[in-house]
């Protein structure tokens, strides 16, 4: 809004028809009443003396700004790399609640080319990593700003999962503002599923129980196969494998069960799950339409409401 000039102000008293108006309730005065109040009040003063008063008041207010700013980069500068990633933190986590389809996600990284967006702060560029600030690692986070694609910028910018858990909890965005992009491992699907509050050790030992399973379920694959194939040859079609005299088909070893996994408060941090050795292991299998999960979960351990989707967009 433009200010209004001194002479569509009038220099003297108000006018009646503004005097007459019932004065406007605290928090409603427009910027013009203001204005008007002040200069009605300094209008009897010879002009020339109004605007060197109005030039210095000027001088000094830009004085004071840049003060400020220079005050605010020297307060940034000794900050440590971690406090000033919270604080970016702070308002890209505003943007992204506030705006309607700005998004994050987890992807599988696709080249070694992208930069992280923490730049100076970037965890592995501080401790002179070999990728200096690009992000070499398996996984990254993509925000996702589709307003940039409409004025010719790239509409996705990276981070390192460590540079962002530094600024946003990134299970604090589950599930409407972070999903899971592609197929992963069950210790990340199931700290998607829970929001952090998972026991890796526990779900490691299951992924130990799983392997050995596993093993015995392709051995057990070939004998049963060995012995149908025998019973098939000696025995007619329609006989009873119970009664034909064959030895018993062989026992299909147990499945083990995924339980107790969950610790309710105590949350581990993605960047964390992303450093276990079993991340990558049992994998979602995308099956024509279909999402195959290899894990067999105890009933009690999907809680209220479980994501079907494993959170995927
Ligand atoms: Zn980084
Ligand atoms: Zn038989
Ligand atoms: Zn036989």
């Amino acid at each position: 809004m433009t200010p209004p000039t001194l002479e569509e102000l009038g220099t003297g008293e108000c006018p009646p028809a503004k005097r007459d108006r019932p004065p406007s309730p605290k928090g409603t005065e427009t910027p013009q009443d203001n204005v008007a109040s002040t200069i009605s009040k300094e209008s009897k003063r010879p002009r020339a003396e109004t605007d060197a008063e109005e030039r210095e008041i000027q001088r000094q207010k830009r004085n004071a700004e840049a003060k400020a700013w220079r005050a605010e980069q020297t307060r940034r500068r000794n900050l440590r790399p971690e406090e000033r990633l919270e604080e970016r933190g702070v308002t890209l986590r505003a943007e992204i609640q506030n705006s309607s389809n700005m998004t994050t996600f987890l992807e599988i990284s696709r080249s070694k080319r992208a930069q992280c967006r923490a730049k100076e702060d970037c965890f592995y560029f501080r401790n002179n990593a070999e990728c200096g600030k690009f992000i070499w690692s398996d996984a990254r986070i993509c925000v996702e700003i589709p307003e940039y694609e409409e004025i010719g910028w790239g509409s996705k910018q990276y981070y390192h999962v460590q540079c962002f858990s530094c600024m946003i909890s990134p299970e604090d965005l589950i599930p409407d503002k972070f999903t899971l992009e592609g197929s992963w491992g069950l210790m990340v699907r199931k700290w998607y599923q829970h929001k952090g509050c998972v026991d890796l050790d526990n779900i490691a030992a299951y992924i130990g129980r799983y392997k050995t399973y596993d093993k015995k379920a392709a051995d057990w694959d070939e004998k049963y196969a060995d012995w149908s194939l025998h019973h098939r040859r000696h025995c007619k079609d329609e006989s009873d494998p119970a009664t034909c005299g064959c030895p018993p088909a062989p026992n299909a070893p147990d499945k083990p069960v995924l339980q107790d996994y969950t610790t309710g408060q105590k949350k581990v941090e993605l960047w964390e799950v992303m450093l276990h050795d079993d991340v990558w292991e049992m994998c979602d299998i995308q099956e024509g339409d279909q999402i195959v999960m290899p894990e067999t979960e105890a009933p009690d351990q999907v809680d209220g409401k479980p994501q079907e989707d494993g959170g995927r967009k």
